[in-house]
């Protein structure tokens, strides 16, 4: 196994979806956003995505076990071979533990953990008003990214476009205090041991991958 092996690290709504495809399509390796195997899972009606709805819906984790497990399949599959950017895991010590045991048996390491950086009182505004297009999975924004042309996607001019049933204010205030509580104290772990690089989050989409690519481009 080569490549590159980046966790990108954050509170929700601070756009690491966003930055982990834009690194997927620039260095070539794969993004792994455990959000979106588990939105996967909920529409084709698994059993772990009917377990995982209730949990998501109320903006809390999804039990270490499930998470661990899914994770550990997804890497030993060929594609990860090339590098892999984590977006959305590990999220708790237990999870990050499960990693490090994961990349041990395939004597591998880490190369960085980026943490994508933005203040609270940002998050809600940024997360409430977000849509992606049904049909090709494009982001959106009520403020800050409209479709230039209103009602159709600029990429592949779909019409129909939908949001996410956990981006509403209450369950984004679980889900911020689920990072708090629960993944912030992974950033201190990480730093310790050297692989930690901050970016600030709170500019622009652009300038953040800009500065996220100068981490890795040195
Ligand atoms: P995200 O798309 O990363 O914002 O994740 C959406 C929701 O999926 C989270 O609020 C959690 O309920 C669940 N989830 C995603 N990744 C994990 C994880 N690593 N551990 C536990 N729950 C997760």
């Amino acid at each position: 196994m080569s490549g590159t092996r980046i966790v990108i690290m954050g509170p929700p709504g601070c756009g690491k979806g966003t930055q982990a495809k834009q690194l997927e399509t620039a260095f070539s390796f794969v993004q792994l956003s455990t959000g979106d195997m588990l939105r996967a899972a909920i529409s084709s009606r698994t059993e772990i995505g009917l377990k995982a709805k209730t949990v998501m819906d109320a903006g809390q984790l999804v039990s270490d076990d499930i998470m661990i497990d899914m994770i550990s399949k997804r890497l030993d599959e060929p594609d990860c071979a090339n590098g892999f950017i984590l977006d959305g895991f590990p999220r708790t010590v237990a999870q990050a533990e499960g990693l490090e045991s994961m990349l041990s048996k395939k004597e591998i390491a880490l190369d960085a953990v980026v943490e994508v950086r933005v203040p609270d009182e940002k998050l809600v505004e940024r997360i409430t008003g977000r849509f992606t297009c049904s049909k090709c999975g494009e982001g959106y924004h009520d403020t800050f990214k409209k479709p230039i042309s209103e009602g159709a996607c600029d990429k592949c001019k779909g019409t129909e476009f939908s949001r996410r049933s956990d981006d509403n204010e209450e369950t984004v205030k679980s889900r911020l205090k689920a990072y708090h509580d629960q993944t912030a104290p992974l950033l201190p772990f990480y730093e310790e041991k050297g692989f930690l690089r901050v970016v600030d989050g709170d500019q622009g989409m652009d300038a953040v991958t800009t500065e996220i690519k100068r981490v890795f481009e040195g």
